[in-house]
């Protein structure tokens, strides 16, 4: 433990060398693991003043849309159908109720650990149609495209997928391209870089000249990570920095990027309250189109999908706003009545904030 401060007190020593006094700079943790690490060992309040940390879109629950939840929430209303999804979901609004509120009206909604329960579910229940809601960025995709495969091997015919994935490297691209000169760096997602490793973030420093690095997820993980984009900055060498080389490896998992590219096409997808991304999502490819929700059990909402009233996810998940500036924070928006996604994830900026008390 001690060894550990050591080196703590080390890493701020050089980050005050490296930063300049009066300079403002914007550095993005794209992750909501990393927000929840920053929160719970107090890394802001031990940054010079200047050096600020914004939260990103790297919630998955939060980038999720009204759309793909209005969706999911007139599955619920089908008799024949079971809802599987990770609990998570169940508190994000849709535009006009949430997953939880139609399970106390009724709705199947069956909870799972792992997306391959629902081999055992589709057992369990023969006669009903399975639909698991398949989201998460690349290092949930791996997993779900595994289950994917699995169900299309052992021949299941009432599991389909509601597949709305999210890509991290085309997000950060985009707001890059939407809001220059916004962000002096990134320190990038340890989970999903296991998976994609270091290349897909390329065109950071190559296009933007952006200072980026991995990070892991303890407080001097996050550190040496900030360390490491204040010194690209510093020399103008930018690159991938990657202080979490035990666990991600330059070419990533290329086992699960196989199972990624086997399942799913690369198409442009709506996130929440930002809009449509380009090439930042997936669908089920050909082969496995046999398995998509949408293709086999067509649905029509019954009215236009809308965002909530007032809510500012949007400009929380690309860093224009903190979550304390929007006027419902912790007023008409708690975690206990979330009017945004961003207040129902443990993982969401805003129940962050709002958890470690950052209320003004
Ligand atoms: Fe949306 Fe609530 Fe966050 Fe405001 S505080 S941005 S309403 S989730």
């Amino acid at each position: 433990m001690q060894e550990k401060q050591k080196t703590a007190d080390a890493l701020l020593h050089r980050i005050n060398e490296l930063h300049t006094p009066g300079e403002r700079v914007r550095i993005m943790e794209v992750c909501g693991t990393h927000t929840v690490s920053i929160f719970r060992e107090g890394l802001r309040q031990l940054l010079p003043a200047g050096i600020e940390l914004v939260s990103g879109p790297g919630c998955p629950v939060c980038v999720t849309d009204q759309v793909y939840m209005d969706k999911a929430l007139e599955y619920a209303k089908r008799d024949d159908v079971i809802i599987a999804t990770f609990g998570d979901m169940l508190k994000v609004p849709g535009s006009y109720s949430s997953l939880s509120e139609a399970q106390t009206q009724g709705a199947h909604i069956h909870i799972i650990y792992t997306p391959l329960e629902v081999l055992e579910l589709s057992k369990q229940n023969p006669d009903k149609h399975i639909v698991f809601l398949a989201i998460g960025f690349e290092t949930t995709i791996a997993v779900i495209g595994a289950t994917v495969k699995a169900v299309a091997q052992a021949d299941v015919k009432n599991v389909f997928f509601l597949v709305s994935h999210k890509l991290v490297p085309p997000a950060l691209r985009a707001l890059l391209d939407r809001h220059i000169g916004q962000i002096d760096g990134f320190i990038l997602p340890g989970h999903v870089s296991v998976i994609i490793g270091e290349k897909p973030y390329g065109f950071l420093p190559n296009e933007y000249k952006i200072p980026s690095c991995i990070a892991g997820f303890d407080g001097v993980e996050i550190l040496s990570a900030i360390v490491n984009i204040l010194e690209q900055r510093q020399s103008g060498q930018f690159k991938v920095g990657n202080t979490y080389h035990s666990v991600v490896m330059k070419e990533g998992n290329p086992v699960a990027v196989r199972v990624m590219n086997e399942v799913y096409d690369v198409c442009d997808d709506t996130w929440r309250g930002i809009g449509v991304i380009p090439s930042s999502g997936l669908t089920l490819n050909e082969a496995y189109s046999f398995l998509d929700a949408e293709k086999v059990l067509p649905i029509q909402l019954e009215k236009p999908s809308m965002d909530p009233k007032g809510c500012q996810c949007g400009s929380v998940l690309q860093g224009l706003i903190k979550p304390n500036e929007c006027p419902l924070f912790g007023k008409a928006c708690t975690p206990d009545h979330a009017v945004g996604a961003c207040m129902v994830s443990v993982e969401g900026s805003c129940a962050a904030w709002y958890k470690y008390g950052f209320s003004s």
